[in-house]
């Protein structure tokens, strides 16, 4: 699996990348993610990406040239023959959930597009990205934070992302968890006990208590 970030800010993905997970599978060749600062691909003396919307309005909007360029770049040369998939990171995208999530870890080479600013001019919508992609209804700075998201969310569904201490909910369901002590005391007198059932050694009721909450996860996963 491998992720193309276009961005005019490749720094902020450093540190998150190069730790734990994404550090261990980038290792063994399971993810690759690399980043191309779009300012690379602009063509004039100031190395300007952004500029002001027609119809006037405030702020600044990412401009088309360098996004197109950055993508031609990328499809005619390393992935020209993979099954690639071009994302814009936008407010009016489709929801990333778990069934997206799973959609887009079958593709090889997923090129995800960051804006910036007031948005992206609505060219690199219509004409270069495959499909537009939300991470919730409200307003972040950038498509940076959306990027890491989507990012680790379709790499859980890449085989090997995941080492034998995690878990793909999907397999081993979502229910609520505990670990020692048995009885948390938070100051004297009070007592934060952990659910019975799981101290009973009873197989059977323990999975019987953590399928109640597989019945709201598999909703969710629909
Ligand atoms: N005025 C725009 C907001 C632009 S925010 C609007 O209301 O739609 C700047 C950029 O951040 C966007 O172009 C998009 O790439 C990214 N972004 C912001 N919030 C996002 C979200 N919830 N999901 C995905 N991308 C988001």
């Amino acid at each position: 699996m491998r992720f193309h970030i276009l961005t005019i800010f490749p720094g902020i993905f450093d540190s998150y990348l190069n730790e734990s997970l994404f550090k261990r599978a980038q290792k063994k060749k399971i993810v690759f993610v690399r980043t191309y600062d779009l300012r690379a691909f602009t063509k004039d003396r100031h190395k300007k990406v952004d500029d002001r919307p027609f119809g006037g309005g405030p702020g600044m909007v990412l401009k088309v040239q360098p996004v197109w360029d950055a993508v031609k770049k990328l499809k005619s040369g390393r992935l020209k023959k993979h099954k690639t998939r071009v994302i814009l990171f936008s407010t009016r995208g489709k929801h990333l959930d778990a069934k997206a999530a799973r959609r887009l870890a079958k593709y090889e080479d997923l090129i995800l597009i960051c804006g910036r600013y007031e948005g992206v001019d609505e060219r690199v919508a219509e004409h270069i990205a495959d499909e537009e992609i939300s991470i919730g209804d409200y307003v972040l700075s950038g498509g940076e934070l959306p990027a890491l998201v989507l990012i680790e969310a379709v790499s859980r569904h890449t085989p090997g992302f995941l080492g034998k201490e995690e878990s793909l909910e999907e397999i081993n369901g979502s229910f609520p968890t505990y670990t020692r002590p048995e009885v948390f005391t938070p100051v004297k007198g009070k007592r934060w006990n952990v659910p019975p059932v799981l101290l009973s050694g009873d197989h059977k009721k323990i999975a019987d208590w953590r399928k109640r909450f597989d019945a709201m996860e598999k909703n969710r996963l629909k």
